[in-house]
C-alpha cells in the first residue's frame, strides 16, 4: 500500500495511510461539462443571487504555467447571499471577477460586494495581482462600502528558509532587514511602493486612504502550537476559526508546502453547503481533517510527467532543486483522489492546474481511489454549494 505522506516534505510523519487506494471505484473525470458561461460573459445571475456558490476565477497554478494559456492565475470566490469571499489573487483575478458578474451594478463600480479576501500563502502565483486591489480598490467601489474589506493572510515565516543544497549564508537575499514579511507588512510595503498613485487619487479624485477601507490581518495560529517551519511546517493540528459573519464561518489549518510557512488551507461553511480550498500542498493529513465531509474540495494538482519534461536529466543543481519542489511540495494527479476519499468529500474540483493547458484528459488519474465526482476546473465555472450531489451549472 502506498503511503501518500512519505514524501510530504520536511518533518516527521505519523504513518497515516489511506485505506482506499486500489479499492475504491474510479469515476470518469468530468471534463468541465457544466453550463458555465463562456469566458468574457458575465454569469446571468450575478452576485445578487441567493444561496451559496463556488466560482473558479482562475485555475492556473505556478509561476509560469499560465503563460500562453487562456486560464487566469489561481483565484476563487465563494458567493453567499450576494456577498463575495475571495481566495487568492492570481494573475488576472480582477478581470475575471467582473467577467464572472461578481461586480455590483452599475458597471464601473464593483467591489462593494467583496466582503473578505483570504490568502493561502505568499508565493507569487497567489499574490501577483494583489496590487490590483491595492491600486484599483478605491476606484472599484471600496470607497462606497459600508464596512471595511477584510484581507486575511499568512504572517511572517519568522526566518529565512534554508538554502537548497545546504549553502546557507551565501545567498544574496533582498530586504535583509525584513526578508520574510507577512500579509500586513507586505500590504504596507505596497502602499509605500504605490504611494504616488494612491496619494494622487486621495488628493485629486478625493478617494479615501485605503487604511480606512481595508482591514488587513495576519492569521494568528492557535496558542500552544509550537511549529519549527524548517523541520515540520504543518504538524498535526485541529482546524481553527479565522473569520465568521452572518454568511460564512471560515476555518483554517496549516498544510505542508515546504519550505513555505505558513501555508494554509481554508474551509467555508455556509447554511447550504461547504467548500474547502487546499491551497498549495503535498498530500496532507491536516487538510484531510479540515475537509472531512465537505461538499466540495478544491484541490491543487500537478502533472509530474510535465515536471519531468520541463527538467530533463541530467539536471543542474538549480534545476534539480526546482523539480524537487514541484514534485514534493504539490499533489500529483495520481494522489489527489485518495486525499478526497479520505476526506469523505462529495465532489473534488481540480484547480491550480500545473500545467494550465486545456486538455482535461491530462488529469484522468485524479479519479483513482475516489468514489465521488471529479470536476476538472476551468475559469468562470460556477458550482452551487448544496448539501448533496451538487451539480455544476
Ligand atoms: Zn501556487
Ligand atoms: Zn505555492
Amino acid at each position: 500500500m502506498r503511503d501518500l505522506f512519505s514524501r510530504a516534505g520536511a518533518g516527521p510523519v505519523n504513518g497515516f495511510r489511506l485505506l482506499c487506494a486500489g479499492a475504491c471505484a474510479a469515476l470518469a473525470v468530468l471534463a468541465s461539462t457544466s453550463h458555465a458561461d463562456s469566458i468574457g460573459q458575465p454569469h446571468s445571475t450575478s452576485a445578487e443571487q441567493s444561496g451559496a456558490n463556488l466560482v473558479l476565477l482562475g485555475t492556473a497554478g505556478g509561476r509560469t504555467s499560465w503563460r500562453g494559456s487562456q486560464s487566469a492565475g489561481i483565484a476563487s470566490a465563494v458567493v453567499v447571499n450576494g456577498q463575495v469571499y475571495l481566495v487568492d489573487f492570481g494573475a488576472g483575478w480582477l478581470r475575471r471577477y467582473f467577467q464572472a458578474g461578481l461586480g455590483a451594478p452599475p458597471p464601473g463600480q464593483g467591489l462593494e460586494t467583496l466582503r473578505a479576501a483570504f490568502i493561502t500563502h505568499l508565493h507569487a502565483d497567489h499574490i501577483v495581482d494583489y496590487p490590483s486591489l491595492v491600486l484599483f480598490g478605491a476606484s472599484d467601489g471600496l470607497a462606497e462600502r459600508r464596512q471595511k474589506l477584510k484581507v486575511i493572510g499568512p504572517g511572517s515565516r519568522g526566518k529565512l528558509p534554508p538554502a537548497s543544497g545546504g549553502n546557507d549564508g551565501v545567498a544574496d537575499v533582498v530586504a535583509p532587514e525584513q526578508p520574510m514579511p507577512g500579509t500586513v507588512a507586505m500590504t504596507e510595503a505596497l502602499y509605500r511602493a504605490f504611494a504616488a498613485d494612491i496619494n494622487d487619487n486621495i488628493l485629486d479624485s478625493r478617494k479615501p486612504n485605503p487604511h480606512s477601507r481595508v482591514d488587513v490581518m495576519d492569521i494568528t495560529l492557535p496558542a500552544g502550537l509550537d511549529v519549527d517551519p524548517d523541520r515540520d511546517p504543518a504538524p498535526p493540528m485541529a482546524p481553527f476559526e479565522i473569520y465568521r459573519d452572518e454568511n460564512v464561518r471560515v476555518t483554517a489549518t496549516l498544510v505542508n508546502h515546504a519550505p513555505v510557512y505558513p501555508a494554509f488551507a481554508f474551509r467555508f461553511d455556509t447554511s447550504t453547503g461547504s467548500v474547502v480550498f487546499s491551497g498549495d500542498t503535498s498530500p496532507d493529513r491536516n487538510l484531510i481533517r479540515l475537509a472531512q465531509g465537505a461538499d466540495v474540495l478544491v484541490h491543487e494538482v500537478i502533472d509530474t510527467a510535465w515536471v519531468d519534461s520541463l527538467f530533463p536529466k541530467p539536471r543542474s543543481a538549480a534545476q534539480e532543486a526546482k523539480a524537487h519542489h514541484l514534485v514534493h511540495a504539490h499533489t500529483a494527479a495520481s494522489d489527489v483522489g485518495a486525499v478526497a476519499e479520505a476526506a469523505h468529500v462529495k465532489t473534488l474540483v481540480l484547480s491550480h492546474l500545473a500545467p494550465a493547458d486545456s486538455d482535461p484528459h491530462r488529469w484522468a488519474a485524479a479519479s483513482q481511489g475516489f468514489s465521488g465526482k471529479v470536476i476538472v476546473g476551468r475559469d468562470l465555472l460556477w458550482i452551487p454549494l448544496v448539501p448533496a450531489a451538487p451539480e455544476s451549472k
